[in-house]
């Protein structure tokens, strides 16, 4: 492992434990040039397999890559998008599953990003469930608007200390 300090192609293991109940190890590291410590993280990739069968690695830009078309014109920026793949990640990590069918991935963009934009969901949504009529649309707006009236009504936000000078 390369340091990332002085990028030293060499370092020495100097401690090494599980974390994460075991899903991943973690390893200190010090580099025999320059003398610093950094840590590792190793963990199983998680592989995504395609309708035609081929498995990939998951791949969080990918997942940034398919939601930013469905939020073109939307205001939501790239931070957003990150941490939305970041989420996707967690939900197919927790399930446990080494292999996941790639169909299951938009599944689990779906929810978070109902939350971001409900436009960019319709639009994402009408092209992963392939919505083949306006009655589809209808059917998923109604579910919206169901829950945005199942939700209690967001009261004022609270107004931040105005910085009184001095
Ligand atoms: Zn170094």
């Amino acid at each position: 492992m390369r340091c990332p300090f002085c990028h030293n192609p060499d370092s020495r293991v100097i401690d090494s434990r599980e974390a994460d109940e075991g899903a991943t190890t973690r390893r200190r590291r010090s580099c025999p040039k320059c003398g610093r410590r950094f840590t590792t993280v190793e963990e199983a990739v998680l592989a995504v397999v395609k309708r035609n069968g081929v498995s990939e690695p998951f791949n969080r830009s990918k997942v940034v890559a398919g939601v930013r078309r469905a939020c073109q014109g939307r205001p939501v920026d790239e931070d957003q998008l990150k941490l939305l793949a970041q989420q996707v990640e967690d939900t197919i990590r927790a399930s446990g599953a080494a292999e996941v069918p790639s169909n299951e991935v938009g599944l689990a963009i779906l929810g978070p990003l109902r939350e971001l934009d409900e436009v960019a969901y319709l639009r994402f949504a009408s092209v992963y469930r392939s919505f083949t009529s306006v009655a589809d649309f209808e059917r998923e707006i109604a579910e919206l608007k169901a829950r945005e009236s199942a939700s209690p009504p967001a009261g004022p936000a609270p107004r931040d200390p105005v910085p009184s000078g001095g």
